[in-house]
């Protein structure tokens, strides 16, 4: 039974969403199965759905892209089908990423033998609830003063996977939801291309209110607010963290270097795997960081499926 019927409208729309996917996130190369390969050379015809080069057996590269016509360039590198999506696919084919033992640097980490637990005045929550309500009052630090709304963080409180982005924008502080702005809309674009269900993951900042113009977190403010993170941490037990940009990553590693020589690699802090990336707004200002993006997606979608939540 193939995985599409190539005799439906839904299934063309299907293929074409997904091309559509991939060529906003700036790829020139996908893996498709064979049913969608065949539903490609009906919609583009032979023109364009000719292999332009041969790939590993059962693989075969062919010209195409969203929305057919001779101007597509994009190149399609197509695969045996089977029962795992395409991402999950790709995500189990991607080299074994180096390795790298690390520990969270969240407050309470230290010495306690606990990198989840937290040491502050919101010790005493018990809730990802109590933590937010918390939060929502706070004045800990200068921000508070410029904010419209604390953006705590959303999603699922038992998340396996949780993002780390670095502070709200302006969407973000009128709305009270991390990542709806334009670099939310990317950021859904590549959870949907990964088959990564938004409401299945958490999603939070370092900092919980608005800088002043969006500039970078101040070390005053990270610590400031840093109790939230740690007991939000402490709550989720998230196994897999995506830390999103250079604030991020450095905060929760505890590192000092440039996101080009973090990223690509895991991270193990004990049973936590950390993925760094970079922020999905520095591919909005320039789409060479779409395609080091996806490579680390497909090491968050594999340490995901690994973790059996596919
Ligand atoms: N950028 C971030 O780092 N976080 C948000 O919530 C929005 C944009």
């Amino acid at each position: 039974m193939p995985a599409y019927d190539a005799g439906t409208s839904g299934a063309r729309s299907v293929l074409i969403r997904y091309l559509r996917q991939v060529q906003e996130l700036g790829e020139d190369e996908v893996y498709l199965s064979e049913d969608v390969r065949n539903l490609l050379a009906q919609r583009l015809g032979s023109r364009s759905a000719s292999p332009v080069a041969s790939g590993p057996q059962n693989q075969e590269r062919v010209v195409a892209a969203p929305g057919g016509g001779q101007q597509n360039q994009g190149r399609v590198v197509a695969a045996p089908g089977g029962g795992r999506s395409d991402a999950s696919r790709l995500a189990a084919s991607i080299p074994e990423p180096e390795v790298i033992e690390a520990r969270l640097a969240v407050s309470g980490a230290a010495g306690t033998g606990d990198m989840f637990a937290a040491t502050t005045d919101i010790d005493d929550c018990t809730s990802l609830e109590d933590v937010e309500r918390l939060a929502l009052g706070c004045e800990k630090c200068e921000l508070a003063s410029g904010r419209t709304k604390v953006v705590f963080g959303t999603g699922n409180p038992n998340a396996t996977l949780m993002f780390i982005g670095e502070a709200p924008g302006r969407d973000e502080d009128l709305s009270g939801v991390p990542f709806v702005g334009r670099a939310g809309q990317l950021l859904d674009k590549i959870l949907a291309a990964a088959d990564i269900a938004r409401d299945s993951v958490y999603i939070g900042n370092i900092i919980k209110c608005r800088p002043p113009n969006n500039r970078t977190p101040l070390l005053s403010e990270i610590d400031a607010c840093m109790p939230y993170l740690a007991k939000q941490l402490n709550c989720i037990r998230p196994s897999i963290i995506c830390t999103l940009g250079l604030p991020a990553t450095q905060t929760l590693l505890g590192l000092k270097g440039s996101m080009a020589s973090m990223r690509g690699k895991l991270y193990r802090a004990g049973e936590i795997a950390v993925v760094p990336t970079y922020h999905p707004a520095a591919a909005l200002r320039d789409p060479r960081y779409k395609k080091p993006i996806w490579e680390d997606f497909l090491l968050v979608k594999r340490e995901y499926d690994k973790a059996g939540k596919s």
